[in-house]
């Protein structure tokens, strides 16, 4: 009687009733594995987790099965470790597909030609390994041993890194069943491949056999109760998702690093040929990401310029807005007094606007603001000097190293050209569109009392008749005749 039991190891030699055990944790093994099939294309959880999950369970059930079919022959065994080492392979599939990264054809394609390569691999590595009747060579059981220990608990942990980095709760409700379905495996595992019962009862003989059984059983019972898990919060997990996100391409090199152990040092050409294209997968794969992350980084710099452009421009006049001028009024302050030189600030004003909202509408009342924009920008001549919308029908005006009476030359040129464009409506002054300005002058870093002054000068022109400016402690500006 051959000794392979769960994991090829031979401590059940010389049991009464091993293949009893085989059948009991096939049959656990496959009715998980077809429970989790069927969950899979419930709306509860997400299908790769719970696919891969399956098709993992479903290599554990054929090297069991191959077990159990050669558990009376001396044929060559290794295959079943194969088959048992490889069930980790779809889960490490799941693991490492993160949503951080498009899971486009080719990025599958690789994924999927990586992890054939590391199954091979593995093939390669222990079929050295093996006596002249094709078993495991009893030096190297517990090295074995250790290797499913190994695979389990990194198994175990990197779903538990992706189930706290889910970011919604299918995603979490998945990756949580199958790291706790982990967790039990690798205890049981363990158990099953390190306690020996030794001249123990025959019924914790037997338990101790059957124990992975109880990690599926607790799989379909998880997989039945798929209830809403408590307190989800996914923004206070980030720094899980950014791990979960750059620990993949880390753990496909550690397990090209793990499953070559076999092959290293031997002189085999095909392990080292499946060895070099297992990297060459790998290398594809960081490329495929680096190409990835660098195209994302530009869109995103470029979508950044975007919209920082935008947030600053007054989406009815394009002029700049009231945020523009907030940030340009402390850097012109600043630029000016370091210079010695005043900055002048200009308030300016729709005459009588609502007027000509009431008899015009709106919409012409939208056409004539973008108007006077244009044309109070048209009056500025210097590169320095910054016009915004500063709210409703008013603007502003910022003159850096300009003196009261350049400032009321530009501010009666302003009165002109928008007078001059006669934006005509029968309610307005001479019937037509005019602004009002107040001006006021720096030579200190203060912005707040400058707008003031300014727009106490501005009603003051509006109290002296509209359509005319007025300077901050002056008399008021004669229009340019
Ligand atoms: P005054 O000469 O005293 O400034 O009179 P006014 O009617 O211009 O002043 P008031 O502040 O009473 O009204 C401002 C009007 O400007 C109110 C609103 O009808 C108009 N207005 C403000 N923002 C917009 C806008 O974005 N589009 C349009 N069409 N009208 C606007
Ligand atoms: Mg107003
Ligand atoms: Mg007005």
């Amino acid at each position: 009687m051959p000794a392979v039991v769960q994991f090829g190891l031979p401590r059940l030699a010389g049991s009464e009733m091993p293949e009893l055990s085989y059948y009991l944790m096939l049959f656990a093994a496959l009715a998980a594995a077809v429970t989790a099939l069927g969950y899979s294309r419930t709306p509860f959880f997400e299908r790769r987790p719970i696919i891969c999950l399956a098709l993992g369970l479903g290599l554990w059930v054929v090297g069991m099965g191959n077990a159990i079919a050669n558990s009376d022959t001396e044929r060559n065994l290794i295959s079943t470790y194969v088959y048992f080492v490889s069930y980790g392979l779809p889960l490490l599939y799941a693991a490492v597909v993160t949503p951080d990264e498009p899971t486009t054809a080719s990025r599958r394609l690789v994924d999927v030609v990586l992890l054939a390569l590391l199954a091979i691999l593995c093939y390669l590595g222990v079929r050295d390994l093996k006596d002249e009747h094709g078993f495991l060579m009893s030096a190297y059981e517990p090295w074995v041993a250790l290797a499913f220990d190994a695979e389990n608990a990194i198994l175990f942990l990197v779903f538990l890194v992706r189930t706290l980095a889910a970011t919604d709760e299918r995603e979490y409700r998945s990756f949580k069943v199958v790291t706790v379905f982990l967790g039990i495996y690798a205890l049981t595992a363990a158990l099953h491949n390190h306690v020996d019962p030794g001249e123990a009862s025959r019924a914790i003989a037997a338990v101790m056999d059957t124990l992975p059984v109880l990690s599926f059983s607790s799989l379909i019972c998880l997989l039945h109760g798929h209830r809403r898990p408590a307190a989800f919060d996914p923004a206070r997990r980030l720094g899980m998702r950014h791990l979960a996100a750059g620990f993949a391409p880390g753990v496909l090199l550690a397990a090209i690093f793990a499953f070559s152990v076999g092959i290293r040092g031997s002189k085999s050409l095909a392990g080292q040929l499946v060895l070099a294209l297992a990297m060459l997968m790998y290398v594809i794969r960081v490329v495929q990401t680096q190409f990835w992350l660098a195209a994302t980084r530009d869109r995103l710099v470029k979508a950044l310029a975007t919209v920082e452009r935008m947030s600053l421009l007054d989406v009815l006049t394009g002029i700049p807005n009231r945020r523009a001028f907030e940030l340009a009024l402390g850097e012109r302050l600043r630029e000016s007094v370091r210079d010695g030189k005043p900055v002048s600030a200009l308030m300016i004003d729709v005459d009588l606007f609502k007027r000509f909202n009431d008899s015009r509408g709106h919409l012409d009342g939208d056409e004539a603001l973008a108007a006077v924009a244009r044309l109070l920008a048209g009056s500025l001549r210097r590169p320095a000097d910054f016009i915004a919308r500063y709210g409703g029908e008013e603007f502003v005006v910022l003159l850096p190293h300009t003196a009261d009476d350049g400032a009321q030359v530009v501010a009666r040129r302003m009165n002109r050209s928008v007078y001059d464009a006669a934006l005509t409506f029968e309610l307005g002054i001479d019937q037509r569109v005019t602004v009002s300005i107040g001006i006021a002058t720096t030579d200190e870093l203060d912005g707040e009392d400058l707008m003031r002054r300014a727009d106490v000068a501005l009603y003051r022109a509006k109290a002296e008749g509209r359509n005319g400016c007025r300077a901050d402690a002056g008399r008021p500006v004669a229009p340019l005749p």
